[in-house]
């Protein structure tokens, strides 16, 4: 897909039209499973002063937290109980030492026998060499904005050229990559979104999450709009379209703006992955990158999957789990 067809679907294709192409081309890609992340966010600390996020160093009123080795088993244990395929362990950038999350990675790999993904944010090529030969295999990097004007004003003293760069050094490790954007940042235009989806797509991405924008009361952004739903789900549905294989969560952003049926519309424009949350509930809590952020559960997930009409590898606790 070049620009100008991106551009079109972006400003012209009818709404259902398009859902429908993407359902067809995800149905013929994907089949209609889908796959469920264990989302563990086990660190709030940051170093970081991105202009939208309430994770910021600049904010001072979050409690900051970070949940032990032994916390973090346990939360994986649960996600592995329920039937994840990988999980995800995410935190602000350098909340940890990287040899401690290297002896977590090597953990959950070797004693759940699952996928370890991380989201930790820019390193160098030592660490993310470390953390590959620890077991893990997947990393999410959000370009956040494909804008190099825009990217700078929203990172102070961050240039988009070098999360580009991590993103490189993650394939060139044999990562599969997970990149993604947000949708309604002050400053973004349709061509910014188009921009969006040729460097996913350049970049030959194994996954792209895309979240609609949601204000944070402690940031510089706390006064703008959140992004549109709608808009939202229609570039999930030119991803599908442009990234056939590629794998396509329905965000827990998406699910905050409408926490009845963000999910479910995710799936039906062309998502195939959900990101319920392990996260204990005190910390969740505390992980606030935006205002009244969901926590998605995973009798949510499968309530959203299964009206959504698709199906899953999802189990419910059983009771003594949570006694
Ligand atoms: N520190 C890690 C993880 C970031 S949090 C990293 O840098 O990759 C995960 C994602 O939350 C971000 O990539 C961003 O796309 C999203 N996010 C952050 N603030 C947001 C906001 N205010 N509204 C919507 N999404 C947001």
């Amino acid at each position: 897909m070049n620009k100008s067809d991106i551009l079109h679907l972006l400003e012209k294709e009818p709404l259902e039209a398009l859902f429908r192409n993407a359902e067809k081309t995800l149905r013929k890609h994907k089949g209609s499973h889908v796959n469920c992340r264990g989302l563990i966010e086990f660190s709030n600390i940051c170093r970081r002063n991105c202009l939208y996020c309430g994770l910021a160093v600049q904010n001072k009123k979050i409690r900051r937290y970070r949940l032990t080795q032994a916390e973090i088993m346990e939360s994986a244990q649960k996600a592995a109980k329920a039937g994840v395929d990988t999980i995800v362990l995410q935190s602000g950038e350098g909340a940890t030492h990287p040899e401690w999350l290297a002896e977590v990675i090597t953990e959950i790999a070797t004693t759940l026998k699952l996928p370890v993904t991380l989201s930790v944010g820019e390193w160098g090529e030592r660490e993310y060499s470390l953390w590959r030969l620890a077991g893990a295999s997947r990393f999410l990097l959000k370009h956040e904005t494909a804008s190099d004007a825009l990217y700078s004003r929203l990172h102070p003293g961050h240039a988009l050229k070098n999360r580009i760069c991590c993103l490189e050094t993650l394939a060139s490790l044999d990562y599969e990559i997970g990149d993604g954007f947000m949708v309604g940042l002050p400053g973004q235009t349709l061509a910014s979104y188009a921009d969006d989806i040729l460097l996913a797509q350049k970049l030959n991405v194994a996954m792209c999450g895309v979240g609609p924008f949601i204000p944070h009361q402690q940031t510089a952004l706390a006064n703008e709009a959140s992004g549109s739903t709608g808009l939202t789900l229609r570039i999930i549905a030119i991803l599908r379209l442009a990234l056939p294989n590629a794998n396509l969560p329905a965000t827990t952003a998406l699910a905050t703006l409408d926490p009845q049926k963000g999910q479910i519309w995710g799936l039906k424009a062309g998502a195939n992955v959900l990101m319920p949350s392990f996260t204990p509930e005190v910390s969740a809590s505390s992980y606030a990158i935006y205002d009244n952020k969901h926590k998605v559960s995973v009798q949510a997930a499968i309530s959203a999957i299964e009206e959504a009409g698709r199906t899953h590898a999802l189990k419910l606790a059983d009771r003594d789990d949570f006694i």
